[in-house]
C-alpha cells in the first residue's frame, strides 16, 4: 500500500469516526469557561464534574459544567450525564442537528 492510499484510507476512516461523534467519550479533560464575570475552571475526571465557582461548590451543579455538557453533548459518557436537556432515553438528540 502507497503512503498515498494508506493516508486516504486513514482520512475515510476518520470521516467515518467523526460522523457518529458517540464513538467518542470524553473521560477526562479541564476547560476554562469565560463567564460573565469570572472565567471559571471546569474539570471532568473518573465520570465526576468539578468547577471553581461558588455556586458548584454549594450545589454541585453550576451553569458552567451544564454548558460544556451542552457542547461536548453525546461525548460525554452517559453515565456522567448532568441531564441537559433532559430526554426520556436518557439520549442526548444529535449534537449534529
Ligand atoms: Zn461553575
Amino acid at each position: 500500500m502507497s503512503m498515498s492510499s494508506s493516508l486516504i484510507s486513514k482520512v475515510h476512516k476518520a470521516k467515518l469516526y467523526s460522523d457518529d461523534p458517540a464513538r467518542i467519550q470524553f473521560q477526562d479533560f479541564t476547560v476554562t469557561l469565560r463567564g460573565e464575570n469570572d472565567t471559571h475552571t471546569v474539570t471532568f475526571h473518573d465520570g465526576t464534574w468539578n468547577c471553581s465557582c461558588r455556586t458548584f461548590r454549594d450545589e454541585k451543579i453550576c451553569a458552567h459544567t451544564m454548558a460544556v455538557e451542552r457542547v461536548l453533548n453525546i461525548t460525554i459518557p452517559a453515565a456522567a450525564r448532568q441531564g441537559e436537556p433532559f430526554s426520556a432515553s436518557g439520549v442526548h438528540p444529535s449534537p449534529l442537528l
